[in-house]
């Protein structure tokens, strides 16, 4: 879906997440900027205009088959909400399915991995299990009518289902994402690009994982993680 950018208001999230998240990286670390900077996210989406004619709800998931990328200070954020959440027996369960969700992954290249429905393992019962703390991938995405999801989770191997979504929420959630993730890196944090089920897996099995992060190192040892450009910048 072809959409006209709206510049000034672009540069108005940018400009304000900016500031926001580097006082915050300043004065709590990455992690409860992370929480903080999500709370301001969820409350732009829910203000931008046409945010109304949104159709995702609970129960509604067919998304949530689709990859997730996440960078490391999201995965470090979620495993804080898991260790103090979920019951031990949720705990063997999650780390059973990121392992073979990871090894089926592990080997595809990007296409092949967007060509593949794979369940988040943090899906149980068509609700998500970690929902006030998800990536800013699954935040971002949203539908104005659920059949294109539909679609695009019946027909993994048809990348042109373009389903419609709605312009100023895109606008707000990938200007705000940008904006946090610039003073991130700014600040010297790791802001690679990683596949969820195989960031979980390191962060999962290395229990200095997180602790390297914070040291401003790369988190996961062994596991490539990808420098993806911003959408979006200030001459937008
Ligand atoms: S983290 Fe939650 S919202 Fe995101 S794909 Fe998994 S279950 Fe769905």
């Amino acid at each position: 879906m072809e959409i006209t950018l709206d510049p000034g208001y672009i540069r108005g999230i940018l400009s304000a997440e900016h500031s926001a998240a580097q006082q915050d990286l300043q004065h709590f670390g990455p992690i409860e900027a992370l929480a903080r900077s999500q709370i301001r996210h969820d409350e732009r989406l829910r203000s931008a205009p046409g945010s109304g004619t949104l159709a995702c709800r609970a129960g509604c998931a067919w998304c949530c088959y689709f990859t997730v990328d996440v960078r490391a200070v999201e995965v470090f954020r979620i495993l804080e909400r898991v260790e103090h959440a979920f019951s031990a027996l949720q705990l063997a369960r999650l780390r059973e399915e990121v392992t073979a969700n990871a090894a089926a992954l592990r080997e595809l290249d990007d296409l092949d991995r967007m060509r593949r429905n794979v369940k988040c393992p943090f899906l149980d019962e068509a609700r998500c299990t970690i929902y006030e703390v998800r990536p800013q991938t699954c935040r971002n995405y949203h539908a104005t009518s659920a059949l294109g999801c539909q679609a695009s989770y019946e027909n993994p191997y048809d990348l042109d289902i373009d389903p419609e979504f709605a312009p100023y929420v895109y606008q707000a959630g990938g200007a705000h994402v940008d904006a946090f993730t610039r003073a991130l890196k700014e600040a010297g944090y790791d802001t690679d690009v990683y596949e969820l089920n195989a960031a979980l897996e390191a962060a999962l099995s290395d229990p200095q994982a997180r602790a390297r992060f914070e040291a401003k190192d790369k988190p996961f040892i062994g596991l490539a993680g990808r420098d993806v450009p911003p959408e979006f910048d200030e001459s937008d």
